[in-house]
């Protein structure tokens, strides 16, 4: 059996390993940090492909994820609902993320719907990963596979080579490191969690860089954000973010003029001028990094297209040997 490893307990390597085994591969995860310390775990994880790009490409792995979170949502236990989710815009910004749902799933929302000031927006029926029950779900089910994941850094992807006869890497901002890659870069957001409140709903203002706002209703509290700073590697929340972010909902929703947090967090979403998805040149090696803020997003589609270019790297190796 072809034997693989996997770099990366994020979302992306979570479900790229799930997605392999179930292909027929055998598969191991090393990770740096386990599921809960990753950037995946900070994530407010709602379905809306947001700083990503290539546009066409992320909006076809999208649709895939869509498609896979939708049937997840039906079974217990996977931490995963489908939610309406109101996407505030503006005529001229690029909406071609709702080409491809399924019909039905979007329509443009009523002047009523619209939260004072705002001109447009799309009312989506979308799915929500609640990521304290989805990841340990994602590293159950590969376990129960009979996958393995061994907590331990990786400094060279060329020395698993001695160990798998392919590697993945899913090492988020982590990558930067592993194959020098000064393309990619930190997109710092803080999101604060807050206790449930009535006439709560899901929504997201993310037309004008530095003015990032979302509201994201979970089944034990609300999600708000964000921020949305380049180059900063700061993974401790502040107070002073916060409070901008208490602001920024306030506005968007004044039902949540004084809500009760309960704590924040900060996560470095891994960005790049598109996600690498591919393999490397003369190597058995893939890629699968660099998701930005749509990690969780566009995770089913990026990992069956790992799987599409895995099959293709051993057919040839096979044919040759
Ligand atoms: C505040 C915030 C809100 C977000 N909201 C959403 C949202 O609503 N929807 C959405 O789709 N996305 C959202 N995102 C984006 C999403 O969280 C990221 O795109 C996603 O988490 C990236 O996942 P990943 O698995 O690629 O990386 P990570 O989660 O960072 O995981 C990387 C893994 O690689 C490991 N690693 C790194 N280097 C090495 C090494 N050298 N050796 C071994 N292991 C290594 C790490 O330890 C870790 O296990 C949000 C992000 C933030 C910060």
């Amino acid at each position: 059996m072809t034997r693989l490893i996997v770099v990366g307990a994020g979302i992306s390597g979570l479900t790229t390993a799930v997605r392999l085994q179930e292909a027929g591969f055998d598969v191991s995860i090393y990770a740096r940090e386990l599921p809960q310390d990753t950037t995946s775990a900070v994530a407010a994880a709602i379905w809306f492909p947001y700083a990503v790009k290539p546009v066409q490409a992320a909006n076809r792995w999208s649709a895939e994820s869509y498609l896979a979170f939708e049937q997840l949502s039906q079974q217990p236990g996977t931490g995963v609902s489908m939610t309406d989710f109101l996407v505030l815009t503006r005529p001229g910004l690029d909406n071609s993320w709702r080409e491809e749902l399924p019909e039905g799933a979007v329509r443009l929302a009523r002047p009523e719907e619209l939260p004072a000031g705002y001109e447009m927006g799309y009312l989506a029926r979308v799915p929500l990963a609640e990521t304290q029950q989805y990841l340990p779900y994602l590293l159950e089910r590969f376990r129960e596979s009979g996958g393995s994941l061994q907590q331990k850094a990786v400094t060279d992807l060329r020395q698993l080579f001695q160990e798998a006869d392919g590697v993945v890497n899913c090492a988020g901002l982590g990558a930067s490191l592993l194959c020098q890659d000064e393309t990619l870069y930190p997109i710092r957001g803080q999101v604060v969690k807050v206790q449930k409140q009535p006439g709560a709903r899901s929504m997201v203002d993310s037309m004008d860089k530095g003015k990032l706002a979302y509201i994201i209703e979970r089944s034990d509290s609300i999600i708000l954000g964000g921020t949305d700073y380049d180059h900063d590697y700061n993974t401790s929340p502040t107070p002073e973010d916060t409070r901008v972010i208490l602001d920024r909902c306030a506005q968007l929703q004044p039902a949540l003029s004084q809500p009760a947090v309960i704590a924040a967090a900060a996560g470095l979403r891994p960005k790049r001028p598109s996600i690498r998805c591919e393999r490397e040149p003369d190597q058995p090696v893939v890629h699968n990094y660099g998701h930005g803020g749509a990690g969780f997003t566009v995770s089913w589609g990026c990992a069956e297209e790992v799987v599409r270019i895995i099959r293709r790297v051993f057919i040839r190796l096979d044919a040759r040997g």
